[in-house]
């Protein structure tokens, strides 16, 4: 076949396409081993960017004073390391594309749900925050484990 005939777009990857680009990766190795292992997964099926794992008191009292949160520090999953939350979404990110967001948002929680993992999805809250995940029950763990927060800028 002569070159120009090849394929050289496919809109439908094969299985396992995608990786996580270097500040991905960098927010991964900040998560939780729950957390990293969905991660492992959900990038099989979707070009995902991983764009938030941990927050400091200063950037945790930013997001509530910029209305993203209504957690101070110490009460988002975000303010631990390893974090229990992390934010995800398929890039290119169009934040008005509800739609993509909401069938990437039953991606996660499906994947996750595959491995036992059971995680909260920001798309189902009244403010909707469709890029954020947190792991049920981390609340009983950091209480039951004694562990604080940590305030570091990631
Ligand atoms: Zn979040």
């Amino acid at each position: 076949m002569p070159k120009s005939e090849r394929i050289v777009y496919n809109p439908n990857p094969i299985w396992g396409t995608y990786t996580y680009g270097e500040r991905s990766k960098t927010m991964i190795e900040q998560l939780c081993p729950e957390f990293q292992l969905v991660c492992d997964h959900i990038i099989k099926y979707e070009d995902f960017a991983i764009y938030e794992a941990h927050r400091g008191r200063d950037a945790q009292e930013i997001a509530v004073m910029d209305d993203k949160s209504d957690a101070h520090f110490g009460e988002s999953g975000h303010n631990y390391l390893p974090a229990f939350a992390m934010h995800a979404l398929v890039v290119p990110i169009r934040w008005k594309d509800h739609k993509t967001i909401r069938r990437n948002g039953g991606l996660v929680l499906g994947v996750a749900a595959t491995l036992g993992i059971d995680l909260i999805w920001g798309g189902n809250w009244k403010r909707f925050d469709g890029g954020h995940y947190e792991l049920r029950g981390w609340q009983e763990r950091v209480k039951h484990d004694g562990i604080e927060p940590t305030d570091r800028n990631t």
